[in-house]
């Protein structure tokens, strides 16, 4: 059974006491919680002060890194840099890395490999574009994206999980209905089939993501091929993201 994870994109908002603020408020209330597995993803300034927090039942994550280990490469910092302070996830691949930085496929994957060798446990994102979904491309894009997990190993695939993420949905408003995400999970989950086994495709995660919200977020996860979500908007107010946490178990 592939494990629940509800995980906090915060994206470049937040000062640094509103973040501290924020996970030490998350902190205390999720301390005891059973259920799905929690990561925070802060502005990278903010990692070594969430760090610091003990009694936490939160994982922290870093939004983005370098696939390089180290050397000149000025304004970046690697995995196991992150590793190092701390951190036991990454995202790797979400839709505004790709479009807005413009990450390729194959820098992907090389920050994967990277990600995984230095012992972080990577959530790799996909989706599709408004436009590529009118054109009915969809599933293509989806798969194309997929397979650049092709030449994991099992054991590099257990530090894997995915986040469904399309494009139309983040930060819109808009969310995929749950029968749209559980279509597009159940498609996701056939391909890791393909591509690699029915156990393999059983135990990675699938978090959808976008738009998901305390409203929605109870429907979204009864689906049966949707392990959690990836929260954007949603994840910067406490209530709504402990509510979100809550509807995971
Ligand atoms: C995201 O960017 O990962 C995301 C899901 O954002 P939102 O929830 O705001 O749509």
């Amino acid at each position: 059974m592939a494990k629940k994870i509800v995980a906090a994109n915060w994206k470049m908002n937040l000062l640094r006491k509103e973040a501290i603020s924020l996970f030490n408020g998350l902190s205390k209330s999720l301390l005891d919680h059973k259920g799905a597995e929690v990561v925070v993803f802060p502005p990278s300034i903010y990692l070594a002060d969430l760090l610091q927090v003990t009694n936490t039942g939160i994982h922290v994550g870093a939004q983005n890194f370098y696939f390089e280990e180290k050397g000149a490469y000025t304004g970046e910092v690697s995995a196991t840099q992150l590793k190092d302070l701390g951190c036991s996830y990454a995202l790797v691949g979400h839709s505004e890395r790709r479009m807005i930085f413009g990450e390729s496929n194959e820098l992907l994957f090389k920050k994967i490999k990277s990600g995984i060798e230095a012992g972080l446990h990577i959530v790799y994102c996909c989706g599709e574009s408004l436009e590529q979904r009118e054109l009915g491309n969809e599933k293509t894009i989806i798969l194309e994206q997929i397979e650049v997990l092709r030449p994991l190993s099992t054991e590099e695939l257990n530090k894997i999980s995915i986040a469904y993420e399309p494009i139309w949905a983040i930060g819109t408003g808009v969310t995929a209905s749950s029968s749209q995400a559980e279509e597009m999970h159940a498609f996701i989950r056939g391909v890791l089939v393909d591509l690699f086994s029915e156990s393999i495709s059983d135990y990675i995660s699938i978090l959808y993501g976008g738009s998901c919200n305390e409203n929605n977020a109870e429907e979204l996860f009864s689906c049966q091929n949707i392990d959690g979500g990836l929260i954007g908007g949603a994840s910067l107010k406490q209530n709504a993201f402990l509510q979100i946490v809550e509807f995971s178990k």
